[in-house]
């Protein structure tokens, strides 16, 4: 089996997939935001509450979304600093005794450049080729601006980074000839938001914004996964994919716009870190679209969140407004 992506050297790639019978698999191996839950040096409410064992709660790793097309190779959604642990806990990403040299891993999709997005690649690097989809800007941000990544290109066969287009489609061929329909088609949006603080000033000025943060609208077969890990709320394109999904994972990350200065670690707002909160009046509760029949899971979610304690009013508040709360561990098919 070999997966063809346009402008690509063709690759063969291991495990031999299950075409005759293709669905998606979609796997969340991580749930919370940056930090985790808990937080190494939080004490807020939430991880007192749970290094105590009061507080009725699941603890979770960072966000981390794998997908299959067809049940053999796995695809990434961002790479989290959690990432080695996340693969050892999976064992549909595990490589097999078999078929030495290939993981069932065949790329990485990165939403961003942001250090929680990007980390794991670092746990990727022994000697392993894969794909890397990422913006222009986000390939500059890893490649240029920081010389750690460059440990992703010293094998034999290195990493291969492919361009994301930040509002376009990229089909995917995993067939034994080319020539074939896409077996998936990874759409992209510009979600807003900014690019993260160890950029420099000259890349500011030359990057383009809207290749800072995507989020991902995976398509086969006609259902759709839509993808939007983290959305600053800057526009509303975003409403569209999410009324035709099938399935939505989306931010989660705060309830409410203070809730981070509340921990007295930082003054910053929710909205000004690029994350539009649940709760008030522009919030994604009340900015969803109404007319989405799909699954909409909240992912992402940080330690602070109130939504995290199931026995308090908010979680039930996003239940009862139909959603989802992810957990590390959820495995969810299309
Ligand atoms: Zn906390």
């Amino acid at each position: 089996m070999f997966l063809y992506i346009p402008g690509a050297p063709a690759w063969f790639v291991f495990p031999p997939c299950c075409l005759e019978n293709p669905f998606v698999k979609i796997k969340i191996v991580g749930s919370a935001a940056g930090g985790g839950f808990p937080q190494w040096n939080c004490a807020c409410r939430n991880c007192s509450g749970l290094r105590a064992g009061t507080l009725h709660a699941k603890p979770r790793s960072q966000t981390q979304i794998a997908f299959s097309p067809d049940n053999g190779i796995w695809f990434l959604i961002g790479a989290s600093p959690d990432l080695r642990a996340q693969i050892l806990s999976a064992p549909e990403l595990a490589p097999k005794p078999d078929a030495p040299g290939h993981t069932p891993i065949g790329g990485v999709f990165l939403p961003s450049a942001d250090v929680d997005a990007v980390m794991g690649l670092l746990h990727l690097r022994e000697f392993q080729r894969f794909f890397v989809f990422a913006t222009p800007a986000v390939q500059c941000a890893l490649k240029t601006e920081n010389r750690l990544f460059k440990v992703l290109g010293r094998g034999d066969s290195p990493v291969q980074w492919q361009v994301l287009s930040n509002n376009g489609r990229l089909g995917c061929h995993l067939s034994e000839t080319p020539g074939e329909s896409p077996t998936f088609v990874c759409n992209t949006i510009p979600l807003g938001g900014s690019f993260p603080d160890f950029v420099s000033e000259e890349f500011l000025r030359a990057a383009s914004p809207e290749d800072a943060t995507l989020g991902f609208l995976f398509e086969q077969d006609g259902k759709k996964l839509f993808i939007a890990g983290s959305l600053s709320g800057e526009n509303s394109e975003w409403q569209k994919l999410a009324a035709s999904a099938d399935i939505t994972l989306i931010d989660g990350t705060f309830w409410s716009n203070d809730e981070l200065a509340r921990t007295g670690r930082t003054h910053r707002t929710a909205r000004e870190i690029g994350h539009l909160p649940l709760a008030g009046a522009g919030g994604l509760l009340a900015q969803f679209p109404a007319n989405a029949t799909g699954r909409k899971i909240l992912i992402h979610i940080n330690n602070t969140n109130p939504i995290l304690d199931e026995d308090s009013p908010e979680h039930r508040a996003v239940l009862d407004a139909g959603f989802e709360i992810a957990y590390d561990g959820l495995d969810i098919s299309l």
